[in-house]
C-alpha cells in the first residue's frame, strides 16, 4: 500500500489494525491542504467499534512483542529508520500539503525521527533491572522493568511526523504494543504513514495499530482507551485544555497518563550575549513552523543596552523569511492550520496594539498565511504576554529589562514549564541561571527548540509530564519485585 506518492489526492480510507489495512466500515472525512483547502485525502471516520478491535489486536500481540529478543527488535527499528530516510522527499511533500510544514521543518522532523529510531534500536539492551540486598538472611531481591501492556496514543497535527513516533515508538521500544488515534487534521502524517513504514519494515501484526476519526468523533472513539482493561497507559500530545478533560477520564479509570502539552518558552538575552547568535536563535526558535510548536519561543527578555539593536536586526531577519506555499523549498513561513488559528493570533495582536503595544513587524495575513509578528512595549495585561494561554502562531513579544533577576522572575511566572533559553558569553553565569529555571528543558546559547532524539524532552507544571529519550523507560515500564530465599524463614507465629 502506498498512501501518498508525493503529489495529488490520495486515499487514506483504511485503518491499520492487526497488520492489515482495514477498509472503513462507515463514512469518510476530507483532509484539506491548509494553504488552499484543496483535498489531500479522504480518511476513515472510525468508530468506537474500530478502536475496540484495534485495542484487542494490540492486546493479543503484546506477549510476543514484549518477549521478542532485543536483537530482533533492533533490526526492525533500524530497518524502519532506513525507510524513513529513503522516503525523505515524499514525507516533505506530505507534511507540506497536509500540515503546511516548510521543508526546513519537515526535514528537521525526518532527521529526528530516523535518529530516534536508531537510538531506540539499542534500548532493548539497557539493563533490565537491579539486584538489591535484603536484610533477611539468604534472600535476594530482583527488580525487573516490565512493559505495561497496550499503550494508547493521541498524536498531534503540528510536529505530526516526529511527535507521532515519539508517542508510540518510546512505548514500543520498551516492549509495549500500541494503538494510536491521530489528529483529525493530519491523519496521514500523524499515523497512517507510520503504519506503512512499520509494515514495510516487518513489524509483527498488532504491535502497532492506527484508527483515524472524523472531527467531532474524538471523544466517542477515544473513550475505548479509558474503558478497555487492556489499555494500561495513555500517552497524549496536545493542548492542556484537552489534557484536563482526558486526565479526569484517566483518573476515573485509574489509568496512567503521559502528557506532552504546551509551553510559553522564554529567552533571556543577557547584556554580554552574542547579538548575532541570539538573533539567529530567536528567529529559528520563534518562527519555525510559523510558531505552531510547543517549544517555540514566545517571549524574549533583552537587556536594555542591547534591546533597540536586537529588535531592529531581528525584524530585518524576520522580514526576509519567505512566506507562501511550503512546497516551495525557499518558503519558511507556511499557512496556519485553521481559520481559528488565524483568528486567535490576530485577535491577540489587535488586543496588544489596542492596549498600546508597538507593532514592529507583521500583524497582517492573507488567507491562512500570517506574517511573522513582533511586538514590543506590550502592557502586562495583554493576553499574548501573560503566558496564561499559549498563542499558537508566529507571534513574538520582546521586552527590555534592567535587572536580570526581575526578568527571570517574570519569565518563570507562567503556568507552563517546557523550555527556556539563556544567551550569554558568560557560560558559568548562564548555567547558574539555567539550573534555577522551573522548566523541563533549558538551553544556554541555543534556541528553545533544540531537540535531539537522544535527549529527554518534556515539561513540568502545565506543560505535562513524561520524558523522551531512554528516560521514557520510567513512563512506559513498571517495576516488578521478585525475591528468592535460600534459608528457612523466621516467623513470629
Ligand atoms: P489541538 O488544539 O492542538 O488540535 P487538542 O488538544 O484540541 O489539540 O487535540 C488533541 C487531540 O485530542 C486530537 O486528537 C483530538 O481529536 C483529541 N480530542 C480533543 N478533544 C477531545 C475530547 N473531548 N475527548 C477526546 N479526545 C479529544
Amino acid at each position: 500500500m502506498t498512501l501518498f506518492a508525493g503529489a495529488g489526492t490520495t486515499s487514506a480510507t483504511s485503518h491499520f489494525i492487526n497488520g492489515e489495512w482495514t477498509e472503513a466500515s462507515g463514512p469518510t472525512f476530507a483532509v484539506r491542504n491548509p494553504l488552499n483547502d484543496e483535498l489531500v485525502a479522504d480518511a476513515a471516520a472510525g468508530t468506537a467499534a474500530d478502536m475496540r478491535t484495534a485495542v484487542e489486536a494490540a492486546a493479543a500481540a503484546f506477549h510476543a512483542w514484549a518477549n521478542l529478543n532485543p536483537g530482533a527488535r533492533q533490526q526492525l527499528f533500524l530497518k524502519a529508520a532506513d525507510i524513513v530516510d529513503r522516503r525523505h522527499e515524499e514525507l516533505v511533500a506530505l507534511m507540506a500539503v497536509e500540515g503546511g510544514a516548510s521543508r526546513a521543518f519537515s526535514s528537521f522532523q525526518i532527521r529526528l525521527s530516523s535518529a530516534m529510531l536508531r537510538q531506540a534500536a539499542g534500548w532493548g539492551y539497557l539493563p533490565a533491572g537491579d539486584v538489591l540486598r535484603s536484610d533477611v538472611p539468604g534472600r535476594t531481591a530482583m527488580v525487573t522493568r516490565k512493559p505495561l501492556g497496550v499503550v494508547a496514543g493521541f498524536t498531534p497535527w503540528n510536529g505530526a511526523f516526529y511527535l507521532a513516533w515519539r508517542t508510540f515508538l518510546l512505548p514500543m521500544a520498551f516492549g509495549n504494543t500500541t494503538v494510536i488515534k491521530p489528529s483529525e487534521l493530519a491523519p496521514m502524517s500523524a499515523g497512517l504513514i507510520h503504519a506503512e513504514i512499520l509494515e514495510e519494515a516487518g513489524f509483527p501484526a498488532g504491535s502497532f495499530n492506527v484508527v483515524t476519526n472524523a472531527p467531532g468523533d474524538a471523544a466517542a472513539v477515544s473513550e475505548v482507551f479509558f474503558e478497555h482493561p487492556a489499555v494500561r497507559c495513555i500517552n497524549f500530545t496536545g493542548s492542556d485544555k484537552t489534557a484536563r478533560i482526558l486526565g479526569a477520564q484517566a483518573g476515573r479509570a485509574l489509568k496512567r497518563m503521559v502528557l506532552e502539552l504546551g509551553g510559553f518558552n522564554p529567552v533571556l538575552v543577557l547584556d554580554d550575549a552574542d547579538l548575532e547568535e541570539s538573533i539567529k536563535a530567536v528567529t529559528f526558535g520563534a518562527f519555525l513552523h510559523q510558531g505552531q510548536v510547543c517549544m517555540n519561543s514566545r517571549k524574549v527578555y533583552v537587556h536594555r543596552s542591547l534591546h533597540d539593536e536586537f529588535v531592529s536586526r531581528l525584524a530585518e531577519r524576520v522580514q526576509a523569511l519567505k512566506i507562501g506555499d511550503p512546497l516551495d523549498p525557499e518558503v519558511i513561513i507556511g499557512p496556519l492550520i485553521t481559520d481559528q488559528a488565524v483568528a486567535q493570533i490576530h485577535e491577540r495582536v489587535q488586543d496588544a496594539v489596542d492596549r498600546g503595544a508597538t507593532l514592529v513587524t507583521g500583524g497582517t495575513f492573507e488567507g491562512r498565511l500570517y506574517a511573522p509578528t513582533i511586538l514590543t512595549h506590550v502592557p502586562a495585561d495583554a493576553i499574548c504576554t501573560t503566558g496564561s494561554d499559549e498563542t499558537f502562531g508566529p507571534l513574538l513579544v520582546i521586552e527590555a529589562f534592567d535587572d536580570v533577576d526581575a526578568a527571570f522572575r517574570d519569565a518563570q511566572d507562567v503556568p507552563y514549564g517546557l523550555s527556556a533559553s539563556i544567551m550569554t558569553r558568560d557560560r558559568a553565569r548562564g548555567l547558574d541561571l539555567a539550573q534555577r529555571f522551573d522548566t523541563g528543558i533549558v538551553h544556554v546559547n541555543a534556541p528553545t527548540m533544540a531537540s535531539e532524539a537522544a535527549l529527554p524532552v518534556g515539561g513540568v507544571k502545565d506543560s505535562g509530564w513524561g520524558r523522551s529519550g531512554h528516560y521514557a523507560v520510567e513512563d512506559f515500564t513498571e517495576v516488578r519485585l521478585a525475591t528468592m530465599s535460600s534459608e528457612p524463614g523466621r516467623y513470629p507465629f
